[in-house]
């Protein structure tokens, strides 16, 4: 049974990798807008085609210490962690699996894996775009509060979810898009762009009241954290932007995984 289990692991281990791989195409397409099938089939710099060996995921980046074999320039570290991510992701996910997704009926078994994986995949994306390239995908934002939306409206439908709750995600989803749009027109885009403002909607779709409020207070304070020891060790000057995506991403994890219980600690320190 656990030789059967590890295999399983193994398995998904490394077709979240292949997965990771194909996130870096999309990735480079969707913040380059790049309609043709480049991106890591070719190299960034001397567009040599890159042949399968060398494209193997992380383990090509170890081999050719973390070089283009043609031009020498430097591979992007964030190629095998988008890849090793991937995988870790679809690993953790069969693992909490067995724990988590026992519910009730039939179509959920099926329909909450497949949603929570979705989600995985689409915040990994939007965390290493902003990271990498300062943009916040449009497409994958859409799909993300589109995906919560449905997801949402369909366990209300099937009476998992209540309707108040349901109302109240929406309410919170609208009040976080207010907030941050306030915070964009305020700042005069420079603190937060419209990226960040179309993400809190989709956060906010996702997580729902309380855990949006949650997730934004992590992402503030992550965001400050950073963006303090970024001026003291003069990366960054003043008023120069960091890009805020990957401390929502972060945010949003965070109040996934434990939401409630930062709830409670809350509640018990007041
Ligand atoms: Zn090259």
């Amino acid at each position: 049974m656990i030789v059967y289990l590890l295999l399983i692991l193994v398995l998904l281990f490394f077709l979240g990798m292949a997965i990771g791989s194909f996130l870096n195409v999309i990735i480079y397409r969707m913040v380059n807008g790049d309609s043709a099938l480049r991106g890591r089939s070719y190299c960034d710099n001397c567009k040599q085609k890159i042949a399968w060996y060398d494209n193997i995921p992380v383990l090509s980046f170890i081999l050719l210490h973390r070089k283009c074999r043609y031009c020498g320039m430097p591979i992007p570290w964030e190629y095998p962690a988008v890849e090793f991510l991937t995988g870790s992701l679809f690993v953790w996910w069969y693992l909490m699996g067995f724990t988590f997704f026992h519910l009730t009926s039939r179509p959920f078994l099926i329909v909450q894996p497949v949603f929570w994986l979705c989600i995985g995949i689409i915040l990994l994306v939007i965390f290493f775009a902003d990271f990498s390239y300062a943009i916040i995908p449009d497409s994958a934002v859409f799909i993300m509060g589109l995906l919560s939306l449905t997801y949402h409206f369909f366990l209300t439908s099937h009476h998992v979810m209540m309707q108040s709750d349901f109302a109240l995600t929406l309410i919170t989803a609208g009040g976080a898009g207010l907030f941050f749009f306030l915070l964009h027109v305020l700042t005069k885009g420079k603190g937060m762009g419209l990226g960040d403002v179309k993400y809190s909607i989709a956060m906010g779709l996702l997580l729902g009241w309380p855990d949006t409020l949650v997730g934004l207070f992590v992402a503030f304070i992550l965001g400050s954290i950073v963006g303090i020891i970024a001026i003291l060790l003069s990366k960054k000057k003043l008023g120069s932007r960091i890009p805020f995506g990957p401390f929502l991403v972060l945010g949003t994890i965070i109040a996934l995984l434990w939401g409630s219980q930062l709830v409670t600690m809350y509640l018990r320190l007041l």
